[in-house]
């Protein structure tokens, strides 16, 4: 028998503002390369999330959000690569964005992080990893081995910005709890079962999600880009960017979690609900 979850208090920061493509949010199967160069509308600004998590045997940050750094000439690369990262996202990084005054807000700070969790290596989820210094990086191993491709920039992986970092990938073995057989393996964060990573591949090769189960509230899961909303996640459609095999996959892995768990909140990271969803969990 497994022992009961903790209380655990999640609170989600606000690490900056994005608009990006409207294929990047709901796609049709139009290649990458096509929207990127024909799109003329951008979506609404959305929100850049982190999302910290009070478990009693430690506090994780999950994401760090956009850097306000990104905003000064010279953080994308030159020539084509930097072209094709500025029409497919555009970023606001006010002061009250950065990371260090979002913690305080929340009554923490980077020192008080035990652990940070990344579900992918893009700019707007690990663009702020070098504050941590020592602190322990999650990440996927698949997501790891990005940053030793030739050029990671081809993935989105700014290497300049997000490469140094105290990462720990993870493996996801094969677990026996019941409730997560959809997916292909776990890993238990603190070997309770309140705070497990799993596999959400698709936006990139090695994205990771965040189910968090805890006493007197909503179980959540924390997608990362796995879907901008919900509702789409639950109607199967997903954005035109990365493996849309491997998201639909993830999507259907992640509609049998909520069939299985009554309840569960999905917060993804650019959602402009998601506090009001996690409030209300
Ligand atoms: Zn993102």
């Amino acid at each position: 028998m497994r022992m009961p979850f903790p209380e655990i208090d999640v609170v989600a920061l606000d690490c900056g503002r994005v608009r990006v493509r409207p294929k990047n949010i709901r796609g049709t199967g139009t290649p990458m390369l096509w929207w990127t160069l024909t799109a003329r509308t951008w979506s609404p600004w959305l929100p850049v999330h982190a999302f910290l998590v009070s478990h009693p045997r430690g506090t994780l940050l999950f994401d760090t959000g956009q850097s306000p750094a990104s905003l000064a000439p010279g953080y994308y690369p030159r020539g084509l690569v930097g072209w094709v990262f500025r029409r497919q996202a555009e970023f606001r990084v006010e002061v009250e964005h950065g990371l260090t005054a979002q913690l305080a807000a929340a009554g923490s700070s980077i020192a008080e992080v035990d652990l940070v969790a990344v579900s992918h290596l893009h700019q707007d989820h690990a663009g702020n990893v070098a504050l941590f210094g020592e602190t322990p990086v999650l990440l996927s191993r698949a997501e790891h081995s990005l940053l030793s491709e030739k050029d990671p920039s081809l993935h989105g992986v700014l290497v300049d910005h997000v490469g140094a970092a105290n990462y720990r990938p993870v493996d996801f073995p094969p677990s026996a709890d019941s409730e997560i057989a959809m997916f292909e393996g776990a890993h238990d964060v603190f070997g309770d079962g309140a705070l497990v990573l799993v596999p959400t591949p698709g936006h990139t090769s090695g994205s990771m999600s965040l189910l968090v189960r805890r006493a007197g509230a909503a179980p959540l899961l924390l997608v990362g880009d796995l879907t901008y909303d919900p509702a789409l996640l639950e109607d199967g459609i997903v954005p035109d960017v990365g493996d849309r095999r491997a998201q639909r996959e993830a999507s259907r892995r992640v509609r049998e979690l909520i069939e299985t768990l009554p309840g569960l909140v999905v917060l993804a990271a650019h959602d402009p609900e998601a506090e009001t969803r996690l409030a209300s969990a």
